[in-house]
């Protein structure tokens, strides 16, 4: 099962991908998890990504093409994978494409999580307020929100259609509770 699950920040990808991990058997490929982890390590992608992350905007294409091209090919994703924060615009769309038809991989669907922007901003806050500032993550603040969301309406929104046009997304009502929108998601995937 090879998923891409779409959404803006804080429409609980994290949380709808963790329980189709478990469903599945797939892994988990979060690109916002890799980077924070290669900042914790102070690698030289690290050092590159912090100052972009930290303003809420995209790290260079280069650098997460090559990151995914590779992960894909882990022991891990032999049931497949769940993509969760790429591809974050067309580029990376159009690059994910050849990189799954050169490894002869195919999408069994894109799973779009469709939220409204109040409920994200809530969403975030809580988030932020909930967890130990060891933990809180740097972009979790409303100003750089305000920055993120105008990146995914400007860069990541534009993918939406280029998923459309191929006949594979599948859109989900992102407002309800955990429980309702993984079933929604498991029905959608069962068409
Ligand atoms: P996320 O955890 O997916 O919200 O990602 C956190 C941050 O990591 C984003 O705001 C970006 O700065 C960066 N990031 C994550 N995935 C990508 C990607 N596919 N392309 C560029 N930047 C990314």
């Amino acid at each position: 099962m090879n998923i891409i699950l779409f959404g803006p920040p804080g429409a609980g990808k994290g949380t709808q991908a963790a329980l189709l991990v478990e469903k599945y058997s797939i892994a988990h490929l979060s690109t916002g998890d890799m980077l924070r982890a290669a900042i914790a390590e102070e690698s030289e992608i690290g050092k590159k990504a912090k100052a972009v992350i930290d303003a809420g905007q995209l790290v260079a294409d280069y650098i997460m093409i090559e990151i995914i091209s590779h992960r894909i090919d882990a022991p891990d994703c032999v049931n497949g994978f769940i993509l969760d924060g790429f591809p974050r615009n067309v580029a990376q769309a159009e690059a994910l494409d050849n990189i799954l038809l050169d490894k002869d991989i195919s999408l069994d669907g894109v799973l779009e999580l469709v939220v409204d922007e109040e409920f994200l901003l809530d969403r975030i806050k809580k988030r932020a307020s909930e967890t130990v500032p060891e933990k809180r993550r740097v972009d979790d603040n409303a100003e750089v929100l305000k920055e993120r969301l105008a990146v995914y309406h400007e860069q990541t929104a534009p993918v939406i259609p280029f998923y459309e046009e191929k006949g594979v997304l599948l859109k989900i009502d992102g407002m309800q509770d955990i429980g309702a929108v993984s079933r929604q998601i498991d029905a959608a995937l069962a068409t």
